[in-house]
């Protein structure tokens, strides 16, 4: 038998409920952006950047036109010329580091992360970082001597940041927004660890990270059936879970909802929101199978983060030295990037990223109160955004992939959804601001 006031609860539902993803009506700045984004200028900066022969973290530093100090110094420049166009507006900065020895560095070496930050107007506490890596490598990843173009793994991810840049510091946003590019990957993603470890020095909110790696779209797949979307790795459990962390997940569920992953179903939602021919294709795993990114470092520090790749590698232009061998051409040459391809995946990280950093931050300290109960009572710290108008509770049926539905909570610090078990659904809760835009959505834990 069912209890009578589930009745009620269903009739108010009825009335509440708003089918997930029906924001406030497109942003008209987010729309001019996404037509600003130029495949013309990826494609030069990819040219340009391929140019310099080989970008090996272990290559030549003071040549200024070979390797990976040309590399740097480029990208440096292309983001001053950029902060002098927005009259100032970021801070450009070399990061150098010397990188110790290590296994894929025989010796101590400097690196140098080039950083441009767009402080945020209202919440600049609240960062959220682009990056792509601008080192390559042939077929072994210690030569620093042979041609490595490396056009698309990942010219094709520092060619889009540095357009985001271009296009995004025109504007202002509540929260930070750091353009970055980073060597060292190849060697072990040294260049985007040693950015994450400096900000949990620093305690730095890093509330989301994307690493753009090897998104050219390469050429030679242009008939998949997968060629209009561009995949985002996201990890379900945290990579830095403690033990006592573990066990109470197993006990509630939320195998299926790190922050990383509520990063994730963010940006699919919103780019769903804006592009009609190029998708979001989530992949519920942290990257590809037995690989890793410069989201890492990140994701093991406590921030979240996702990986954007293209929908199909092909392997013969990746780590290849630049040869033909029994009539098949290998090596990572521009004339395998499609430029449009990766515009439209800049297009999807400006979208998520001015969303996030327009919206109000996600809800903090928010919990599921475990009572024996058929309702689901959830609770969570006020947010300090100015502009707050409320929380939004959603919900989604335990094998869905995205959330389906969503409760407008108002402006409230608790909220109960009556007759609707927390054993039965996944609920979490998002912040809404007075325009209407949304926060990534908080997972709760369990309080007695
Ligand atoms: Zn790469």
């Amino acid at each position: 038998m069912r209890p009578r006031n589930h009745c009620v609860a269903a009739i108010l539902l009825f009335v509440a409920v708003t089918v997930f993803g029906q924001n406030a009506k497109p942003d008209a700045e987010i729309q001019k952006m996404i037509k600003e984004v130029s495949a013309k200028n990826i494609e030069a900066s990819i040219r340009k950047l391929v140019s310099f022969g080989t970008r090996n973290t272990l290559s030549e530093q003071d040549n200024p036109t070979r390797g990976v100090g040309a590399a740097r110094d480029w990208i440096f420049a292309e983001m001053e010329k950029i902060n002098a166009d927005c009259g100032g507006c970021m801070t450009v900065e070399k990061q150098s580091f010397v990188q110790p020895k290590v296994n894929r560095v025989p010796e101590p070496t400097t690196l140098t992360n080039v950083v441009a930050t767009l402080k945020g107007t209202t919440n600049p506490e609240r960062y959220y970082v682009v990056s792509g890596h601008y080192d390559s490598m042939c077929s072994s990843p210690s030569d620093a001597k042979c041609d490595a173009p490396g056009a698309n793994d990942d010219a094709s991810g520092t060619a889009a940041v540095i357009e985001l840049a271009r296009v995004m510091s025109n504007r202002k946003f509540d929260a930070t927004i750091v353009f970055m590019a980073v060597p060292g990957e190849e060697q072990g993603l040294l260049g985007a660890t040693y950015y994450a470890e400096q900000a949990k020095q620093k305690a730095i909110d890093i509330e989301g990270m994307f690493t753009n790696d090897i998104i050219g779209g390469v050429t030679s797949m242009k008939t998949s059936p997968n060629r209009n979307k561009i995949r985002v790795f996201s990890e379900g459990v945290p990579s830095n879970e403690t033990e006592q962390q573990a066990a109470l997940r197993r006990s509630v569920g939320g195998e299926n909802d790190s922050a990383s992953r509520q990063l994730a179903r963010y940006i699919k939602e919103q780019s769903d929101r804006y592009l009609k021919d190029f998708k979001v294709w989530m992949i519920y795993r942290r990257d590809r199978y037995g690989r890793g990114g410069d989201h890492i470092p990140f994701v093991e520090r406590g921030f979240s983060g996702v990986r954007f790749t293209e929908s199909d590698e092909d392997y013969t232009h990746q780590h290849q030295n630049v040869r033909t061998e029994a009539g098949v051409f290998y090596g990572d040459t521009p004339e395998f990037v499609d430029f449009n391809y990766v515009a439209n995946a800049a297009r999807i990280n400006l979208i998520a990223l001015a969303s996030l950093a327009s919206a109000p931050a996600r809800p903090k300290n928010v919990t599921m109160v475990n009572r024996l109960n058929n309702d689901t009572e959830l609770k969570w710290d006020a947010n300090k955004d100015a502009d707050i108008a409320g929380y939004e509770v959603v919900y989604r049926d335990t094998t869905a992939a995205e959330w389906t539905n969503t409760i407008p909570a108002g402006n409230v610090l608790t909220y109960v959804v009556k007759g609707m078990s927390k054993d039965n659904y996944f609920f979490g809760v998002r912040a809404v601001d007075k325009a209407g835009n949304k926060s990534p959505v908080s997972y709760p834990r369990p309080v007695r």
